[in-house]
């Protein structure tokens, strides 16, 4: 039996805490919030996860929600021209469906039931005075506190940086009673050079909503939600943006409205990446994980969805640990794990982030005759390992193409065949 102590009850720090409790381990999580402090506390995420993430939820017994709607099947991709039209339009289907819960919800339901599971839970925000004895009461200690102060204790490592600022300014709400399509999924605006808008169907405690994340290009003509300090000014800029740069987003929301007082947040996220192993003074050493260590802006929604991986992980990763020993080396090993995962989301944000490199343009331009890279792109939201397959070299994705046209006609061909055949 491992002695964990676990930092942050988010999306990493519960699931590899429920994890390590089906082991039989001793789990203790440090939470800066009680379950009854996260309905009165501020939106965090559009928290899409998708079909990796959520089996990972099932498994550990955590899908509370399971089947409830809104699922998320598809990726409706729009690309805008600046004049109000569209140039690129087409539809990704997923293989298997995605689903995303207010984190609100999720985490306060998930905290409650790991005290149900046996779970110990210390509430109050860790402060980096208070590490010295929680390391010394645990054999591991993982720090899992996301965006939290306590995270720029960790060391920056500059060598796996792209960025070192905010790539986009975020205003981020949640909308009741818009239209939603059915299937519904996820829809993916983008207006280059300005930004994008993406709306995350989200099961809330209160109704079905869309998560608006509406990214701007910082000091471009979207970049309006400095000023913003009200639910009722977050809701009137972002149906403003959809009037101005958007407008085949405004029919949907002639019904809509905000979907609580805290359902918004401006704000950017600097991306980072840091090394895992945080040294104290007595020589004790804590590791840090998921957003602690690997932080991309939200436009590609893979932050909860690398959180879920990190945990696995982890957590597979201290199972093979037959001695029981928790040292730097095995951080650092079990950190190079995640990055294995972690370079293709955090390359995959980098990339839509910049300037699209003209192949990804063809690319995603055939996709409206193509239905094929559609499903690939869509695919590639859950497992963005199989980027490089298809998408960020030219040569990968003329490959792709060339062989998705072959596959197409051949499926035409051998339609048309067999109906003439039919008697
Ligand atoms: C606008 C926006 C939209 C997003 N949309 C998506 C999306 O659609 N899909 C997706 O996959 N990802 C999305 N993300 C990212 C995703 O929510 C995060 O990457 C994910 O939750 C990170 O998990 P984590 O375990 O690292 O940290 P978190 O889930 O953030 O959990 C950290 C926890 O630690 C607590 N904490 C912090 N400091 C302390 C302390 N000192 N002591 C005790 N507790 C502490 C925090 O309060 C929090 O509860 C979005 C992020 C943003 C900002």
């Amino acid at each position: 039996m491992v002695n964990v102590g676990i930092i942050g009850a988010g999306h990493s720090g519960l699931q590899l805490g429920f994890a390590l409790l089906q082991d039989g381990d001793k789990v203790t999580i440090y939470s800066d919030k009680r379950p009854e402090d996260f309905a009165g506390s501020r939106l965090p995420s559009s928290n899409s996860v998708f079909s990796r993430g959520l089996d990972r939820e099932r498994e550990l017994g955590l899908n509370f929600w399971e089947g409830q709607k809104p699922l998320i099947d598809h990726t409706f991709v729009r690309i805008g021209d600046g004049s109000g039209a569209t140039v690129v339009a087409f539809d990704g289907r997923f293989a298997r469906h995605g689903q995303a819960i207010d984190q609100r919800l999720k985490f306060a339901t998930w905290l409650q039931e790991f005290e149900n599971r046996g779970g110990t839970v210390v509430y109050g925000a860790v402060g980096a005075d208070d590490l010295e004895d929680i390391a010394s009461d645990h054999d591991l200690t993982v720090i899992a506190a996301g965006k939290g102060d306590i995270t720029r204790l960790f060391e920056v490592d500059e060598t796996r940086l792209t960025y070192r600022a905010p790539q986009r300014r975020i205003l981020m709400l949640s909308v009741l009673d818009a239209e939603h399509p059915s299937p519904d999924g996820v829809l993916y605006n983008i207006l280059p050079g300005v930004g994008e808008a993406f709306g995350i169907p989200m099961l809330m405690a209160n109704g079905v909503a869309y998560t608006w994340v509406l990214e701007a290009v910082p000091g471009g003509p979207m970049d309006r939600f400095s000023g913003i300090d009200s639910s009722e000014a977050a809701f009137d800029t972002a149906m403003g943006i959809f009037r101005d740069f958007f407008p085949w987003e405004v029919e949907r929301h002639a019904q809509a409205r905000i979907a609580d007082a805290n359902a918004w947040l401006t704000g950017g996220v600097p991306p980072m990446v840091r090394r895992p192993v945080l040294t104290l003074t007595s020589g004790r050493q804590l590791m840090g994980i998921a957003d602690v260590v690997v932080l991309n802006d939200p436009c590609t929604g893979q932050g909860a969805n690398s959180a879920s991986e990190a945990a696995d992980i982890i957590h597979r990763a201290i199972r093979e640990n037959s001695d029981g020993t928790f040292d730097a080396e095995w951080m650092e090993q079990t950190f190079e794990k995640f990055w294995a995962y972690a370079q293709w989301p955090t390359l995959f944000t980098n990339a839509l982030m910049g300037q699209w490199p003209e192949h990804a343009v063809q690319l995603l331009g055939a996709a409206a005759e193509l239905e094929e890279i559609g499903h690939r792109f869509s695919g590639a939201f859950n497992d963005p390992r199989d980027l490089p397959n298809f998408f960020f070299d030219p040569e990968s994705a003329r490959r792709f193409t060339e062989s998705a046209v072959h596959r197409a006609k051949s499926r035409t061909a051998m339609t048309a065949q067999f109906a003439n055949s039919l008697t």
